[in-house]
């Protein structure tokens, strides 16, 4: 007799263990995946396993950028990783957005094309220097310059001009609400008959053969084809791979009178990042006060970054404004060597479509489309 999930009845077992693809994670990788899979293959029979009790990862605690990198950030990148990799990741994440966009309304998203920007402080190089080297490069894909030099503004958005010396504005750039976001994704995923279970806490994946461990008891489904979407917490799973995770802290202040600056902002290379929520601050980042401390699954608060954030409120950024943190919170993010996800097979069964790094809610559709386009290749060849 089969051992295997004797604790089920002969009904339950005919009805929900087996599938065509299961993707376990329902961040925005996941759903994104299910999505695309679903649109392309209606006939699929596919399962999204989540393990909490709705997708708690870094997709639903993020900051709500729709970015694809400020010009510090590009600079470092090019770099680093040289120019035509700059350029191809930056097509990704604008290609995701765009998917994203082109699924739902913006008010399903919460997006609102405020535009972005770079504050640049007196220490830091000037990078306004390399804008047009920047800008020739990304001519191809916005056909107009992304980045302009509004330093003049710096005044009028309120910040501390004695800490400031530049501003440059992107305005391809905008911001999204991520809870309406990922709700969006969820209830598109349901209504093309994706199933998706939560509180699936998968114990183990190999060849089709997914063990979730749901209460103390060990159920096994199977199917012909498995994506893993767990991103920063995939190491649990597949212990070799190679991507760190990276915890990030986020608060956000009660609602300030004549808030002044509307848009998203990025300081020191994208290790910090603010924006208005309506007439909120969200501030986050601080990663690089504490990198070792920070390279952990545990969700949490480092009462050093939350301190250094508090005062980056007060000093830099709401000079002279009466103004109180509502909450906090963090979320996990995953990163490596490279800045491009892995999308590769673990086994012959298993896709892994993880290490989505600071701006996976831009990368995430247009990942789920290459990794849906990757499963149905291979059910077609086998
Ligand atoms: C503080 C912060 C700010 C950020 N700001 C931005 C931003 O402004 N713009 C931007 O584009 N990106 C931002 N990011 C990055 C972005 O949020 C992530 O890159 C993206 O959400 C990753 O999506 P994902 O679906 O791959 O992973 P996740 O959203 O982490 O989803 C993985 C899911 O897998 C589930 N899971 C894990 N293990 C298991 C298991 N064993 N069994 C079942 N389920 C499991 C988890 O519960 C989770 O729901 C930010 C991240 C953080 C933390």
């Amino acid at each position: 007799m089969n051992t295997k999930n004797q604790h089920l009845s002969y009904w339950e077992t005919q009805s929900f263990l087996s599938y065509d693809v299961i993707i376990i994670g329902a961040g925005i990788s996941g759903l994104s995946t299910a999505i695309s899979l679903a649109e392309k293959s209606p006939s699929f029979s596919i399962l999204v396993l989540e393990k909490s009790l709705f997708p708690s990862g870094a997709s639903t605690k993020n900051a709500g950028f729709a970015c694809f990198g400020s010009l510090s950030e590009l600079l470092a990148d090019i770099d680093l990783m040289g120019s035509e990799n700059c350029l191809q990741l930056v097509k990704q994440r604008w290609n995701g957005l765009q998917k994203l966009r082109s699924r739902f309304t913006d008010n399903q998203l919460g997006y609102e094309a405020l535009g972005g920007y770079e504050l640049v402080k007196f220490s830091q190089p000037n990078y306004l220097a390399r804008m047009d080297e920047v800008n020739a490069l990304l001519r191809p894909v916005f056909i107009d310059s992304v980045f302009k030099d509004v330093s003049i503004q710096l005044m009028e958005k309120g910040f501390n001009t004695d800490v400031f010396e530049s501003l440059i504005f992107n305005p391809f750039e905008g911001q999204i609400d991520t809870g309406k976001t990922i709700d969006s994704l969820w209830q598109m995923a349901s209504k093309l008959g994706v199933k998706i279970l939560t509180g699936a806490n998968v114990h183990s994946v190999r060849e089709g053969q997914v063990i979730v461990n749901f209460q103390g008891k060990m159920t096994h489904f199977e199917a012909s084809m498995v994506v893993l979407t767990t991103n920063a917490f995939t190491k649990q799973l597949v212990p070799a791979i190679e991507l760190e995770p990276g915890r990030g802290q986020v608060l956000i202040t009660h609602p300030i009178e004549n808030l002044k600056c509307k848009g998203t902002f990025h300081v020191d290379e994208g290790y910090f990042y603010f924006r208005n929520v309506g007439n909120r601050l969200l501030l986050g980042g601080g990663r690089n006060l504490d990198i070792k401390g920070e390279q952990t699954t545990a969700f949490g608060i480092n009462p050093k970054i939350e301190e250094h954030l508090r005062q980056m409120l007060k000093n830099d950024l709401l000079p002279g404004v009466d103004f109180e943190i509502e909450r906090q919170w963090s979320g996990i993010m995953a990163f490596g060597n490279e800045k491009k996800p892995i999308l590769e097979w673990s086994d012959s069964r298993t896709l892994l479509a993880v290490r989505l790094g600071g701006m996976g809610m831009a990368i995430g559709s247009e990942l789920g489309e290459l990794a849906s386009d990757l499963v149905l290749d291979k059910l077609e060849k086998n």
